[in-house]
């Protein structure tokens, strides 16, 4: 029996996590549930699945959660230190990482602190401190399994001794795919008008929002750049992004040799959980076969950095290095939020991020506090350029 604790259990990759799970009730008991602000939904999640811990974001939901929860024996708390211990607790043996944004990263560094199995969704958290959670996962024996279909499929792909060391193991080239997003072939501009819900119609995922928006911008691919570099060692020279906007093939790996290893299915974030959770066995998922006869053609493209700015942001921001990256993702989760509360418009998403690169000083990355200290500076710069832009 394998005791798992979901991180953001209320969102789209947890309630996959939890399909997943209930197929399977002889390999998996729940062992603790976290939510933010669906109080009612981890209700339902909580009655359904009996975890021994439900964490929530306030107090007030931790009160109206335990209402809901009468009679049942779950120990209901809240706050980032009650996530880091259903994070990181002996009583449980893998977690699903997939709160969404920076909120993440203390909980998904505690369960790699404390050795856990990691399935990791929440890019953000590698993407603010990379070098620290990976020394983490090494130093304290964790196993860290991609979740990020992309990610998951790369790891498919490439030699099970794989040892973050591309030249080693005769990798050419890491070809991460992007689908494009919604805004693929509209008109640059006509771009600065569109709306969040334009924006969060995701041709091929169903996704949280933020991630919808970033899939938008092309950002979500740039942020999965500096990702891809941190879970598999590579360069930035080594990653390139392919546009399919069919997304059937997940990503792939290009070998000196010439062979090309890829992972293809259908788009349904089941299968990277399934592959994960039963990794390195195989269970079923729920996700139907795919149908390569019935399959439109499969189109590539090289990525436009002028469509999309944030990509090009992205690699910089990798290429730079340090906390660069951290100021890259908080200014960027600053401005989707604004953008999503339409007090900014579409273009402004990269004007703000762009700019608190431009304005903020970024140094090493040396320690989780000077992490935090930069994202902290990054978000009250973001707030500024977007109070500039709306006044
Ligand atoms: P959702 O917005 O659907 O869910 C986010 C989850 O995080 C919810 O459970 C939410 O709680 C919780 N949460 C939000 N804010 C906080 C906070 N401040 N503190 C604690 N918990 C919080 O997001 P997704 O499921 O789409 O994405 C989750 C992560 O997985 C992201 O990092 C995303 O990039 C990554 N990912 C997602 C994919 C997808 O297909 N959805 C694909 C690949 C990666 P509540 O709703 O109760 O407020
Ligand atoms: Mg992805």
């Amino acid at each position: 029996m394998q005791r798992i604790t979901i991180l953001g259990a209320t969102g789209s990759i947890g309630a996959s996590t939890l399909d997943v799970l209930a197929r399977h009730p002889d390999r998996y008991r729940v062992h603790a549930l976290s939510a933010h602000g669906r109080v009612e939904e981890l209700a339902d999640a909580c009655h359904r699945f009996k975890p021994a811990r439900a964490v929530v974001g306030t107090p007030d939901a931790a009160e109206r959660l335990a209402a809901l929860l009468e009679g049942l024996d779950i120990q209901v708390d809240h706050g980032e230190q009650a996530l880091c211990e259903i994070a990181s607790s002996s009583e449980t043996d893998t977690v699903m990482a997939a709160i969404v944004g920076a909120a993440g990263l203390a909980p998904t560094l505690a369960s790699a602190r404390a050795g856990k199995k990691v399935l990791l969704a929440n890019k953000e958290a590698l993407v603010m401190s990379g070098q620290l959670f990976m020394d983490a996962v090494r130093e304290n024996g964790a196993t860290l399994l991609p979740i990020d279909s992309e990610h998951n499929a790369i790891f498919q792909s490439l030699p099970a001794t794989y040892a973050r060391d591309p030249q080693a193991a005769g990798v050419a080239r890491i070809l991460l795919t992007a689908s494009g997003g919604p805004f693929l072939k509209r008109a640059v501009d006509t771009l600065e008008a569109v709306t969040p819900d334009e924006a969060c119609k995701h041709p091929n995922w169903v996704m949280g929002r933020k991630i919808s928006v970033d899939s938008a911008t092309m950002m979500n691919k740039g942020l999965e750049v500096i990702e891809a570099h941190w879970l598999f060692g590579a360069p930035a020279e080594l990653i390139e992004v392919v546009i399919h906007p069919q997304s059937v093939i997940h990503s792939m790996v290009s070998y000196t040799d010439g062979s090309v290893l890829a992972q293809l299915g259908n788009p349904d974030m089941r299968t990277p959980i399934a592959h994960a959770l039963a990794f390195p066995e195989r269970i079923a998922s729920g996700v139907s076969q795919l149908d390569l006869t019935d399959m439109a053609a499969l189109q590539f493209y090289k990525p436009d950095f002028e469509r999309f700015p944030c990509l090009a942001l992205a690699f910089d921001a990798l290429r730079v290095g340090g906390t660069a990256p951290s100021l890259l993702n908080a200014a960027n989760e600053v401005a989707v939020q604004a953008f999503l509360e339409c007090e900014i418009g579409f273009r402004d998403i990269d004007r703000v991020i762009a700019e608190v690169i431009d304005a903020v000083p970024h140094g090493p990355a040396s320690s989780i506090e000077a992490v935090l200290a930069q994202d902290a500076r990054a978000r009250e710069a973001a707030h500024g350029v977007i109070a500039r832009l709306r006044g």
